[in-house]
């Protein structure tokens, strides 16, 4: 089947300190499925390397202040449109990561303190309309 993958568990140098987050578990899946790479951040228009940024209300901001939501927003749209476009019942994103993050995300306080009940941006669109989003290391949910 066609699964939606962070480009970066595939070993895409798009994250923002430009490195990638290469995961053997995730690789493998390309054995039994057709992955389908999304870099939600750069593909909504930011550079790669870039500022971090973090979910703060309704927004995503660096730490200093620069307001980057949109490209956020259009990214997950994106994510959502390559979902459709491929029929992806199955997305597994970057856990922790602003965009990508299923299971958590740091609290917008720049100190690393994850909170539980949240999801980045792509993540949370995803799941509203469907798509089953897993993290790296729940690879062995998806059935062949
Ligand atoms: Fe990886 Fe997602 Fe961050 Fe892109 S936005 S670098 S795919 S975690």
């Amino acid at each position: 089947m066609n699964i939606l993958v962070s480009a970066c568990l595939l070993g895409e140098p798009c994250r923002y300190d430009g490195k990638s987050k290469g995961d053997e578990r995730v690789i493998a899946l390309s054995k039994e499925h057709n992955l389908i790479p999304v870099c939600p951040e750069r593909d909504g228009g930011l550079s790669i390397p870039r500022d971090p940024c973090e979910r703060i209300g309704d927004k995503v901001l660096t730490k200093e202040g620069k307001d980057c939501t949109n490209e956020y927003q259009k990214g997950a749209e994106i994510a959502l449109d390559l979902c459709k476009n491929h029929s992806c019942k199955y997305a597994v994103l970057k856990l922790n990561s602003p965009s990508c993050g299923c299971r958590g995300i740091y609290d917008g306080t720049f100190t690393r303190t994850l909170v539980q009940d949240k999801k980045g941006v792509a993540a949370e669109l995803l799941s509203q309309n469907g798509i089953i989003v897993l993290g790296e290391d729940e690879t062995e949910k998806i059935g062949k």
